[in-house]
């Protein structure tokens, strides 16, 4: 299997890189933030829950985060690979995202980091709120939150991953397409 954590701060463009890996290699993509959307349009009780979180920038805690995403994977049988993309986002979730595909006799292949300085994120997160509608783009205090809980909590995964030499730095600057093509390279180097 092909498993991808694609990483990087809000804003860095995983969405959009995620698009591009799904039509290359049809992997399965799970983004955290997207299931945690899906179930707030829904109305469900997880839905909820999340919102308390999302609003105010704040990371849906690890319990809870780690049960959705361990039944999603678990809801597809002999699949090609995963993105997991804005998945993990703290130690405690990459250790469980381990544990979880240990048990399938599989493994994480690599790390994605897309690196974007914070006044591009601030500025492209702003821009994004215009046509996503959504309330943690909207407020430059809460970007400023979501970005503080990024460099606090989430850029220490970059560490757990370069212990185990998955760790791959993307720039990611410069046009689509030229990201799209960084990424690429490095998954040729490591499936060669
Ligand atoms: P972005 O990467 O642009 O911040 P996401 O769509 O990935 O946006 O996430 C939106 C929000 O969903 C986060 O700010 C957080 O509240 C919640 N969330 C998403 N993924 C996780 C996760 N792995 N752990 C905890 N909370 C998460």
């Amino acid at each position: 299997m092909l498993n991808i954590v694609l990483f990087g701060p809000p804003g860095a463009g995983k969405g959009t890189q995620s698009e591009r890996l799904i039509e290359k290699f049809k992997l399965i993509h799970l983004s955290t933030g997207d299931i945690f959307r899906a179930n707030l349009k829904n109305e469900t009780s997880l839905g909820e829950l999340a919102r308390t979180y999302m609003d105010k920038g704040q990371l849906v805690p690890d319990e809870v985060t780690i049960e959705m995403l361990k039944a999603e994977v678990l809801k597809h049988s002999s699949p090609i690979g995963f993105i997991f993309d804005g998945f993990p986002r703290t130690n405690a979730q990459a250790i469980a995202l381990d544990e979880l595909l240990t048990s399938l006799e599989t493994e994480i292949s690599i790390m994605l980091a897309l690196e974007v300085e914070e006044e591009e994120l601030k500025k492209r997160l702003l821009a994004r709120a215009e046509q996503s509608g959504r309330a943690d783009d909207a407020d430059p205090a809460i970007i400023e939150n979501r970005i503080a809980v990024y460099n606090k909590d989430t850029a220490p995964v970059k560490t757990y991953y370069q212990g185990q030499n998955k760790f791959t730095s993307i720039q990611g600057t410069g046009s689509i397409d030229e990201i799209t093509q960084r990424i690429f390279n490095a998954l040729e180097n490591i499936q060669a």
